[in-house]
């Protein structure tokens, strides 16, 4: 199951129950742009319609909780070929949060389910057996 950059900031924002406007607030641009434009462009990121430039990443870390390293893989798009999976990182279909990014109050993953965490569930927030997102890096084989 596929996860773009722009669905999983989205997921993340929404877990953290923030909307395109908090978030517009927390960050600043140069040259300064209105918090109504910055809530529109980051509307934009999570459509996918426009890539996420590296520091306005560390400002959306700072307004609220994701996995950098999530991010980065789901930016570089490796997931399509799952037969070359060095590493990969589960994260909830719900929420999307990932081991090195539980949910606030914590959570893990539902006993036999790395696809859905407890908090999500607790919630009924996203069925249980699912498909489980993975985030993959691919194997670099040397030639
Ligand atoms: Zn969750
Ligand atoms: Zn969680």
């Amino acid at each position: 199951m596929a996860l773009t950059p722009g669905q999983y900031l989205r997921k993340r924002r929404e877990a953290a129950g923030l909307s395109l406007d908090d978030v517009a607030l927390c960050f600043e641009t140069v040259p300064p742009i209105a918090a109504a434009a910055r809530a529109e462009w980051l509307g934009l990121v999570e459509a996918d319609a426009v890539p996420l430039p590296a520091g306005i990443a560390d400002a959306l870390h700072d307004a609220f909780p994701f996995d950098p390293r999530v991010l980065a893989e789901l930016a570089y798009r490796l997931a399509d070929d799952p037969d070359n999976i060095a590493f990969g990182y589960a994260v909830c279909r719900s929420c999307a949060c990932s081991e090195l990014d539980p949910c606030g109050e914590g959570c893990s993953w539902v006993p036999g389910d790395t696809g859905l965490c407890t908090r999500c569930r607790d919630r009924g927030l996203g069925a249980p057996g699912g498909d489980t997102i993975i985030v993959a890096t691919l194997a670099k084989v040397a030639a």
